[in-house]
């Protein structure tokens, strides 16, 4: 038995197989060849393409495939037998004086970014294809096999880091838990981690130098560690309080039906922040009272094709009924930064979070932006769906969203689609400049949300994805305090109501202080609104208002932990 030390991002326990995830990272160091190098460079072309359809073979006996499974490696097969793939290769090597695997890369790019750029969801969805049995093949001619072993639902996948998008990938296969080498709690790989309920532990440097695949392990991120072939003993300690857990999320579940008040019967709404449609089961189970924030990237990104107006439509649609008559509160697109879009962030920006990233990204890709607004005003048929922006720095940004929405019902008027007549807009608050003008944006909404996570990390100039910056990265800031309150007041002053949607509200010792502080929704994972829900019950809406008062007075950071007990 071996235990490791790290950091917790995501809370709960889990016991399963360990499962070793790879980044196929290809360096192609051997870039160019000389004259007298073509013969042995050709030469190794046929042997690896012979090797690898060869292992294509191996694996269609080896593995129980479904039909899809067997013919998704035939197709691979075909392309590597294709005579143009072989033809183009040998002249790239020749005429180009190209490696083998400078050619493979080249020619593989070219063809992706064609498939890519077809205005069809058929064709372009193929270039994932050509992108598997690219990375197939470099691997093989650079020694590293592509892993194809299934992901099982017992299994804790172990990795350098992880994406968002793998994570809510994951989370369909049922993992069960998460441990990385590198990652911070503030990025979104592990703001979705919590959100799913999935444990999530980081800050091993050469992790999986350490493990194997299949050994047992125990992954406890209460307190941020791992063991390794667990002994009798310690199994049993923890498969106890896996049970522990499990009873202390059924006893939530007899809260479920009560209303969200204080103990002076203060009401605040109590919402669920959703990453993929999945989710809706969870938000239904919670009995939520709509959807606060579903963050729409995710159908986006991961994929090599962009969702066409037709798949959001349904998607927003299906939400949207089974929510009703509760609202959903659809963010548009809001990739970049750390939720990137092979197709939408093709270029690695020095700063991403100071980039083109939400409602800078639908401006600069307008058609998309459009079908994606053309699909939420065709769905909103019920009346219960909100849009809301992310990133907004200026109330001009809002004025020309609203303008963009009036193009697209007038389009939508002159084809005859059904859509709905008026919508709810609201501006995300997670820009200082935002909140400063707070009250100029909330004439042209018809509510805020504060995104409390970017408000740090932009306040406080901390990147939320840097673990060498984590200790810089503080919610309980004075200036995020102020910010926040500066918010609400103007919110208030003009009519609207005003949520938080980011990780702050799901910090149980800060619940105290955002209600004293005015707020009137909070919209969290929809694995932790139970929870909550149990705070606010216990809470006073007096005394909270008093902490607040207290709060915004005090000048440093250890003063407001000590007063929120806040570790
Ligand atoms: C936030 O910034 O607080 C927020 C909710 O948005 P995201 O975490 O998706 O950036
Ligand atoms: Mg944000």
């Amino acid at each position: 038995m071996q235990i490791f030390r790290g950091n917790s991002i995501s809370k709960g326990i889990a016991i399963g197989k360990v499962k070793i995830i790879k980044r196929h990272k290809y360096n192609i160091s051997r870039k160019r060849i000389n004259k007298k190098e073509i013969e042995t460079e050709l030469i190794k072309f046929e042997k690896h393409i012979e090797e690898v359809i060869d292992d294509i073979d191996d694996l269609i006996k080896k593995k129980e495939h479904t039909k899809e499974s067997i013919d998704i490696l035939d197709t691979h097969k075909m392309i590597l037998k294709d005579p143009d793939f072989s033809n183009n290769i040998k002249n790239l090597i020749q005429s180009d004086l190209l490696s083998l695997e400078k050619a493979i890369e080249e020619h593989f790019t070219q063809v992706i970014g064609i498939f890519n750029r077809m205005n069809n969801s058929l064709f372009s969805s193929r270039s994932s294809d050509y992108r598997d049995v690219a990375e197939r093949l470099l691997g093989h001619i650079l020694n590293q096999k592509k892993n194809d072993d299934k992901i099982d639902d017992i299994d804790i996948v172990f990795s350098e880091t992880i994406n968002p998008s793998e994570v809510t990938r994951f989370f369909t296969m049922n993992v069960k838990g998460f441990c990385v080498e590198s990652g911070s709690k503030h990025s979104h790989s592990a703001i979705i981690a919590r959100s799913m309920n999935i444990p999530m532990l980081t800050n091993f440097p050469n992790l999986l130098n350490s493990i194997k695949n299949d050994e047992i392990v125990i992954l406890d991120g209460n307190e941020g560690l791992f063991i390794i072939t667990p002994d009798e003993q310690t199994l049993d300690r923890y498969k106890q309080l896996l049970q522990e857990q499990i009873h202390y999320q059924n006893e939530l579940t007899k809260i479920v039906d009560l209303k969200t008040q204080t103990l002076d019967k203060h009401i605040i709404k109590l919402m669920s922040n959703i990453e993929i449609p999945e989710e809706i089961d969870q938000v239904k189970k919670s009995k939520s009272e709509g959807i606060g924030l579903f963050r729409t990237e995710f159908l986006f990104i991961d994929r090599d094709t962009l969702p066409e107006e037709e798949e959001q439509f349904k998607i927003y649609k299906k939400i949207a009924e089974s929510m009703y008559p509760e609202p959903v509160i659809i963010r548009t697109i809001d990739a970049g930064g750390d939720k990137l879009s092979n197709i939408l962030n093709p270029i690695m920006e020095i700063n991403p979070n100071l980039g083109l990233r939400g409602i800078r990204l639908s401006f600069a890709h307008k058609a998309l932006f459009k079908i994606q607004i053309r699909a939420i005003l065709r769905a909103n048929i019920g009346g219960n769906i909100k849009i809301m922006f992310p990133m907004i720095s200026c109330v001009k940004e809002i004025r020309k969203a609203k303008a963009i929405i009036k193009q697209c019902r007038e389009e939508l008027v002159t084809e005859n689609k059904e859509h709905c007549e008026y919508i709810k807009i609201g501006a995300m608050i997670e820009i200082p400049s935002a909140a400063l003008t707070s009250d100029i944006i909330s004439k042209e909404c018809d509510f805020l949300s504060i995104g409390t996570n970017d408000l740090t990390q932009y306040t406080l100039a901390v990147d939320r994805d840097n673990e060498m910056v984590d200790k810089y990265y503080c919610s309980i800031h004075p200036a995020v305090i102020q910010l926040i309150k500066t918010t609400i007041k103007n919110a208030h002053d003009n009519g609207i109501l005003v949520a938080v949607c980011g990780e702050m509200a799901s910090t149980n010792e800060l619940i105290p202080l955002l209600i004293g502080l005015g707020i009137d929704e909070l919209s969290v994972s929809p694995g932790k609104l139970l929870e909550l829900k149990q705070i606010i019950l216990d809470l006073s809406y007096k005394k909270s208002k008093s902490l607040a008062y207290q709060i915004l007075k005090m000048d440093t950071i250890e003063q407001i932990k000590k007063k929120l007990k806040h570790v």
